[in-house]
């Protein structure tokens, strides 16, 4: 389970999370919309200790993130600690965030091999199962510039399974993609979802959010303002904030 409590941020005067409780349970998929600016990436960010909360903690599968319990206080945990808990939770970025340099199969098997967690012959054959997973067993040696958006984000994928994380978070996986690609990304998405992986997935895929998601979250001005399932938060919206930007996006 993904559980957030109390979560506040500030950068500067700005109150970015202004006090954010989520819990998305084991093998939910939560799809979490709002208006530019209201703090999504923010929260997702820092699941995975990206960005570090003001107040307020994150707790992934029962454990800390970033921090430990210090008596009454929290403590910093060590950058080494930070990165062995990140490698339990996927991150799938807008902008496929791919190693230019590197084939899809070496970016797929980077991270276990970085972190020696399989030799590099369990890692590359890891690396060709999860590219045939996602629909692309014939291009583990592409790189990336000869692939296309749908399919960068699909390699991103891949790369964000290979440590088999229980979480795996995504920013808006498809915004950065021609129309015709985003329903390939999703696809691959969805079959994730039925894998029992927990999934939080911010997106404006409205009918994506309809069909796989298990929890709807509204978030406006670093607040959840209404949460449910789709048929609560998107067929029926009680908040008038949530009706608004329904109206804009659907
Ligand atoms: P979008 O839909 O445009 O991606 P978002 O909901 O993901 O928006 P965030 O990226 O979380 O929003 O940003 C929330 C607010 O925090 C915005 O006003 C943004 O300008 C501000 N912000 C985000 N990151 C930083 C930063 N590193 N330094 C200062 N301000 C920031
Ligand atoms: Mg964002």
């Amino acid at each position: 389970a993904v559980e957030i409590h109390g979560a506040h941020k500030w950068f500067g005067p700005h109150h970015v999370l202004a006090g954010v409780d989520l819990t998305v349970r084991p093998g939910q998929v939560a799809v979490v919309l709002g208006p530019s600016g209201s703090g999504k990436s923010t929260l997702l960010r820092s699941i995975n200790h990206l960005e570090k909360l003001d107040h307020g903690y994150v707790s992934v599968n029962g454990e800390l993130v970033g921090v430990r319990r210090h008596g009454e206080r929290l403590k910093e945990l060590s950058e080494r600690a930070i990165l062995r808990q990140r490698g339990g939770i996927g991150f799938v970025f807008q902008n496929f965030n791919l190693f230019p340099h590197l084939t899809a199969a070496e970016n797929v098997a980077a991270a276990p091999v970085a972190t020696r967690r399989a030799t590099r012959s369990e890692s590359r054959a890891r690396a060709a199962e999860l590219l045939a997973r996602v629909g692309l067993g014939d291009k583990a040696d592409a790189y990336p510039r000869q692939l296309s958006g749908g399919q960068q984000q699909r390699v991103a994928i891949a790369r964000a399974l290979a440590l088999r994380p229980g979480v795996i978070l995504f920013d808006e996986p498809t915004s950065a993609l021609d129309p015709e690609l985003v329903g390939e990304v999703l696809g691959v998405i969805e079959d994730l979802a039925s894998t029992g992986t927990t999934l939080i997935v911010v997106t404006h895929e409205i009918g994506f959010a309809r069909k796989v998601a298990d929890l709807v979250v509204f978030l406006d001005d670093g607040v959840v303002v209404e949460q449910g399932t789709p048929a609560e938060v998107i067929d029926h919206p009680r908040h008038p904030r949530t009706r608004e930007f329904l109206a804009k996006v659907l």
